[in-house]
C-alpha cells in the first residue's frame, strides 16, 4: 500500500524517488540515505517510508516502525563500518531539527567523544 505522505515534506519525496538521494539501503518499512552534508566518515539517514514528523511521535503511533527504523541502522553501520554507531533523532527546531519527517542520522567511521553542549 501507498506509504503515509505529508505535501511538501522534503524526505517523503526522496522515500518517493521523486528527488535524488544515494540510497545505500532499505526495507519494506524505512530507507537509508548518505545525508548531504555529512558531519562524519559514516553518515546516513534513516527515516520511515510513512511520515511523522519527529520521533516521538513515531514512537506514540507505531512503536514497531521505530524498531524498523533502528534495525536498518544497525544494518548500515554493520554493512559500512565497525557496527558501533551513534543515532541521533533532533526533535524540534531547538534541538536542530530542520527537516519535520523523522530521521535518524547513523553517525560512525571514527572515534567518537562524548558531546559538550
Ligand atoms: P536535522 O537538522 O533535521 O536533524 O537533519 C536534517 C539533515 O538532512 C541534515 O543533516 C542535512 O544535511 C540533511 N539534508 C537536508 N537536505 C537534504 C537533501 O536534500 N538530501 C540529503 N541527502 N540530505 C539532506
Ligand atoms: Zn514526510
Amino acid at each position: 500500500s501507498a506509504p503515509l505522505t505529508a505535501p511538501d515534506c522534503l524526505f517523503c519525496r526522496i522515500v518517493a524517488g521523486a528527488v535524488p538521494a544515494t540510497v545505500v539501503a532499505q526495507s519494506s518499512a524505512a530507507v537509508a540515505f548518505r545525508d548531504i552534508d555529512p558531519q562524519a566518515p559514516l553518515h546516513v539517514l534513516v527515516v520511515p517510508r510513512d511520515h511523522h514528523a519527529d520521533v516521538a511521535q513515531l514512537a506514540a503511533a507505531d512503536p514497531a516502525l521505530l524498531a524498523q527504523v533502528v534495525s536498518l541502522a544497525e544494518q548500515v553501520a554493520s554493512d559500512e563500518s565497525s557496527g558501533q554507531f551513534r543515532l541521533v533523532f533532533n526533535t524540534g527546531p531547538s534541538a536542530g531539527q530542520s527537516v519535520f519527517h523523522v530521521h535518524a542520522h547513523v553517525l560512525g567511521g571514527v572515534e567518537l567523544g562524548r558531546i559538550n553542549a
